[in-house]
């Protein structure tokens, strides 16, 4: 028996989705009693199955367990500014009612971190807490490049990740993403090795934030731009544990997943391959351009070649509504993220 289970650690609002072969009501139910159990809620739970065709052949049965008088609702946020520090990004992911986001651990160009000011973080973790955040989603520069060529870029690319992870220890819970890289003419196989080392070397046991490796486009050399790569690398982690995947679907329908006309296709591909438990959280993005283009720019929400319709489905879709979305779209205003974050919202079945 195949079985995914995903909570929230939220107070406010607990949703929880799992779904299981397993064919009779009985084992159905026990199996969400022993789920819900773990929550240490379980006097407050309400069970609700609900069964559901999933994948082609085989049938799958989504449990939905339901916490009383807590609200359900869509985790979602966009990328913040980190120039203010910790406290200031929470509070500004509150002023565009968003409950999660995402933002670059440094510089997107790389270079040296500021040292942690931990009142600050004291702050913020308090206010993750107290407003009921899903988890967040720091991502790591775009300059780091884990498979690259050089050994200058290399060794940046280990001491960043080393580095950021230990910051990220103040702030457990969370997700660290970070881009597979661009093997540049050293082929795939050797860009893959190169990545898997890297991860063996930073992860330590104990961690408290969960790594992903984002799907990519396939732009220049990019590693990453298919389920198998991504698989690849994991295979190769020793402290799976700690690792996940985040997807970005402006990069996977530039890689050329169909995930306007066969979105249940792409992720029964995904669950194949990579396994749909591995899946921590989605950048949620349009596309400027058409599937398989390889190109990475992201258009804002329903005004790109993904368009709002199909966005809306993966924010509803039984398999990842439980997910954190993060919006990277090209704005300028706040006002233009609060929209977006609201109409999404909006088109969120509870
Ligand atoms: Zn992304
Ligand atoms: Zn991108």
């Amino acid at each position: 028996m195949k079985r995914h289970s995903f909570f929230t650690r939220r107070q406010r609002a607990v949703c929880g989705c799992l779904y299981t072969h397993t064919a009779t009501v009985r084992e159905r139910e026990k199996l969400a009693k022993r789920v819900s159990h773990r929550l240490l809620i379980f006097q407050r739970i309400t069970n609700h199955i609900t069964e559901r065709r999933f994948l082609r052949n085989k049938k799958i049965y989504y449990l939905k367990i339901t916490v009383k008088g807590w609200k359900h609702m869509l985790h979602i946020g966009n990328h913040i500014s980190s120039a203010k520090g910790f406290e200031a990004m929470g509070k500004h992911a509150l002023k565009l009612k968003a409950d999660t986001f995402g933002f670059f651990t440094r510089n997107p160009r790389g270079s040296r971190v500021k040292a942690l000011d931990m009142e600050d973080i004291e702050k913020f973790v308090h206010l993750l807490q107290e407003n009921g955040f899903a988890p967040i989603v720091a991502h790591a520069p775009y300059t780091l490049n884990p498979c690259a060529k050089e050994e200058r870029v290399l060794s940046f690319a280990k001491l960043a990740m080393e580095e950021d992870l230990k910051r990220l220890e103040y702030i457990p819970g969370n997700y660290y993403n970070f881009h597979p890289g661009s093997h540049v003419g050293q082929g795939k196989e050797v860009g893959i090795q190169k990545i898997a080392q890297i991860l063996n070397e930073v992860l330590f046991e104990g961690q408290k934030t969960k790594v992903l490796l984002e799907t990519m486009a396939g732009k220049g050399s990019e590693v990453g731009s298919s389920f198998e790569e991504i698989r690849e690398i994991l295979d190769r982690v020793s402290r799976k544990q700690y690792m996940g995947v985040c997807l970005d679907t402006c990069h996977v329908w530039d890689a050329g997943y169909d995930i306007v006309a066969h979105l249940d296709e792409v992720l029964s591909e995904f669950d194949r391959v990579i396994g749909l438990s591995n899946l921590c959280a989605i950048h949620l993005n349009d596309s400027q351009n058409p599937m398989g283009s390889h190109k990475d720019r992201h258009a804002p929400i329903g005004k790109g070649y993904i368009g709002f319709e199909a966005l809306s489905r993966i924010t509803n879709h039984p398999a990842l509504r439980h997910l954190p979305f993060i919006l990277e779209t090209p704005h300028e205003k706040d006002e233009e993220w609060a929209l977006e974050i609201q109409t999404l919202r909006e088109a969120w079945k509870e």
